[in-house]
């Protein structure tokens, strides 16, 4: 379901540029407060007990034993700096008490003065709207061929830049896959090009045969907690089963015709996800916020983002060549696409032209490049 006031924002005059913000947003814990007030009051209980083990046994002890006045003081120093250890868990404490985090998604539009010309902003309570919110906005950035800037929070900066207008919103200048593919290669992979498109097959790293075991033993245990995080259980039993025999598991990325799929393959496919060619949007490998409570921000992974749903996938799946994955799969998924050199905005001036990478823009010579950095 589309977000009208996605749509209108689009709609105001002399949009030239669009900024989509993953903001880490907080606000004050108030359960902090009783935890604090809990911890005073038994500090405050204990303290005099707490002083005299530690205070007034030791000089006792010393004092009984007949040291003399300079090792009375080392003593002393000695207890003060367990008090001063205290010091540390304190802080901690002190830092995330009264705060929590969650994340907030803003898209802003820009004129050609550089003008916020209107701002949208929302709380993302689910990963599902926050995904869909995205998508929308990505496509009303290509069905209009504006230039869209990615930031991400914490801290702030370009994660990604689309060029709407351009096949799967991608820059102008993508690396041709005689270069790229050397790079993914070098650790194990196998891209295979094709008439059709592009393959990239990675072997994945077993389990081990031993803790295989142990983890399909325990399966029954772990099997309701798999349920309860949507994570689903058959593709996880059957990658344990792979393992225990040794039959080695492999990645494998698929791009043609404007679709893009990833299957886990044994023997038999393990587990399959597709974005159709109707459905996708664009891909990115790119540095990300949480979904989650915490809001953290994490490293790079690949994101193939469809209208519906989304793949993303961490970097320990798709390899140290995340972007060099990324770029082979767009070659793959746009191959013969005839509108392969679209229009799109100047991000500075609005001025329709065929972007070029390191060539400016024909009316002010801005550079779309400069967005990202
Ligand atoms: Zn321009």
């Amino acid at each position: 379901m589309a977000d009208p006031a996605i749509t209108r924002l689009f709609e105001a005059p002399r949009v030239v540029r669009v900024v989509v913000l993953h903001r880490r947003a907080e606000t004050f814990r108030w359960m902090g407060l009783v935890e604090v007030t809990v911890i005073t009051v038994l500090l405050l209980l204990f303290l005099p007990l707490l002083a005299a083990g530690l205070l007034v046994a030791p000089l006792a002890a010393a004092v009984y034993i007949g040291l003399g006045a300079a090792k009375v003081v080392a003593v002393i120093a000695g207890i003060a700096g367990v008090f001063g250890s205290l010091e540390i868990p304190h802080r901690a404490l002190q830092r995330d008490a009264f705060r929590k985090f969650h994340r907030e998604l803003e898209v802003r539009v820009y004129d050609s003065a550089r003008d916020v010309v209107g701002t949208w902003r929302t709380r993302v309570t689910h990963e599902e709207v926050g995904r869909r919110v995205l998508a929308q906005v990505l496509r009303e950035a290509r069905d209009r061929r504006l230039v869209l800037v990615e930031l991400v929070d914490a801290p702030l900066s370009c994660a990604e830049v689309w060029y709407g207008g351009r096949p799967l919103l991608c820059e102008p200048g993508l690396p041709a896959t005689s270069t790229t593919r050397p790079s993914v290669e070098a650790d194990g992979t196998v891209v295979t090009l094709s008439a059709s498109g592009v393959e990239v097959a990675r072997p994945l790293r077993s389990t081990g045969r031993v803790l295989a075991a142990l983890l399909l033993l325990l399966m029954p245990v772990i099997a309701p907690a798999l349920w309860v995080l949507r994570r689903p259980v058959r593709p996880a039993l059957r990658r344990l089963w792979c393992d225990l025999r040794g039959v080695r598991r492999t990645l494998v990325f698929r791009a043609s015709e404007g679709a893009v799929e990833v299957a886990e393959e044994a023997n038999t496919p393990i587990e399959t996800r597709r974005v159709e060619a109707d459905e996708l949007l664009g891909i990115t490998w790119s540095e990300a916020l949480t979904w989650g409570r915490g809001c953290r921000r994490v490293p790079a992974s690949l994101r193939i983002i469809g209208q519906e749903h989304t793949i993303e996938l961490p970097a320990d799946r798709v390899g140290p060549r995340g972007r060099s994955v990324r770029n082979l799969l767009l070659a793959g998924a746009i191959h013969g696409d005839a509108a392969a050199s679209g229009e799109t905005h100047c991000p500075y001036c609005g001025t329709r032209h065929v972007m070029v990478a390191g060539q400016g823009c024909p009316s002010c010579g801005g550079w779309p490049e400069v967005l990202a950095s």
